[in-house]
C-alpha cells in the first residue's frame, strides 16, 4: 500500500507540514564547527542536517593532475549510512556521483579559480540526516564553509528546489511532496539570480518552469540572507575580541 496522501495541500492552501506553498523550511546554520578544516558550516534545514567542510588551497598530488592555469575544485557529496531509514550501503553510489559533479560545477562559475594554479580545493558535504532536499542544503552549507575558508568568490551559492503536487507549484519539497509529487526541480543560484545548477525530475509546462525559477529565486534570496548572517554573526564576533596591550 502507498504512503501517498490524498491531498498535499489543504483549502487553506497550506501544506502537510503546515507551510504555504512558497515558504522554505526553518534553518539555521553554524560556521566554524570543525577546527581542523579550513572552512567549515553545519546547517539544518527541516529535518535535514549536513556538514560541509573545506581543505585548500593547498598543492595538489599528484602533479600531473594539476591544471596549469587554474586551481582544480573537488566536491564529495556523501549520505551517512544513518542518514535515512533503512541504512545506506556506505561508498559511493550512481546517486552520489552525480550529485558531486553536479554540486561542483554549481560553485566553478563563482570561484576565482585561476588565483591557485595547480592547487586543490576539498569540498566534503556530509548528510548525516536526509530529509529531501540534501543536495541543495550540502550546496548551502559548502557555500558558507568556503566563506569560512577565505575561499576568494565573486559571490555566494544559495539552492533550493520547486516540485510540483496538486497541480501546483511549492518551494522546497518536504519528504512526502519529493516522493509522490508531480516534479522536483533543484536549483542553485548566485546572489545575481545567474543559475548554476538546473535539474528535473516530472514534468511540468514551460510557462511552469519560468514561474518555478521565479519561485526559487525568492527562496535563494531568503536563503542568502541566512548565509550572510552567519558570516556576519562570526566575524562580528572577532571583532569584539579584545587586543592585549603589548
Ligand atoms: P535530494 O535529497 O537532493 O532531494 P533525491 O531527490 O535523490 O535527492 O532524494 C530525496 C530523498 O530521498 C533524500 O533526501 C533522502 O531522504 C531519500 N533518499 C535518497 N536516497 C536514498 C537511499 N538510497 N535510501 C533511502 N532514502 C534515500
Amino acid at each position: 500500500m502507498s504512503d501517498k496522501p490524498e491531498k498535499f495541500i489543504d483549502e487553506n492552501g497550506l501544506r502537510l507540514d503546515g507551510r504555504r506553498v512558497d515558504e522554505i523550511r526553518p534553518m539555521k546554520m553554524e560556521i566554524g564547527v570543525l577546527s581542523r578544516a579550513d572552512g567549515s558550516c553545519y546547517l539544518e534545514w527541516g529535518k535535514n542536517k549536513v556538514l560541509a567542510a573545506v581543505y585548500g588551497p593547498r598543492e595538489l598530488h599528484p602533479r600531473r593532475m594539476q591544471k596549469a592555469d587554474s586551481v582544480l575544485i573537488r566536491y564529495r557529496y556523501n549520505m551517512a549510512a544513518f542518514s535515512v531509514e533503512d541504512r545506506i550501503r556506505p561508498g559511493p553510489s550512481r546517486r552520489s556521483t552525480e550529485i558531486s559533479k553536479v554540486s561542483r560545477e554549481a560553485f566553478e562559475p563563482v570561484v576565482l579559480t585561476h588565483l591557485y594554479p595547480g592547487a586543490v580545493i576539498d569540498v566534503f558535504a556530509e548528510v548525516l540526516q536526509a530529509d529531501a532536499g540534501t543536495r541543495t542544503a550540502a550546496i548551502n552549507a559548502a557555500s558558507v564553509a568556503l566563506a569560512d575558508a577565505g575561499i576568494p568568490m565573486k559571490g555566494l551559492v544559495s539552492a533550493c528546489a520547486v516540485g510540483k503536487v496538486d497541480g501546483q507549484l511549492v518551494l522546497d519539497l518536504n519528504k512526502p511532496e519529493d516522493n509522490y509529487g508531480d516534479a522536483d526541480i533543484p536549483m542553485a543560484m548566485t546572489s545575481d539570480g545567474e543559475i548554476t545548477l538546473v535539474q528535473m525530475d516530472g514534468d511540468v509546462t514551460q510557462e511552469e518552469f519560468k514561474q518555478a525559477i521565479e519561485m526559487c529565486k525568492e527562496g535563494c534570496r531568503q536563503i542568502m540572507e541566512i548565509q550572510k548572517e552567519t558570516l556576519r554573526n562570526k566575524f562580528t564576533k572577532l571583532d569584539d575580541v579584545e587586543v592585549p596591550d603589548e
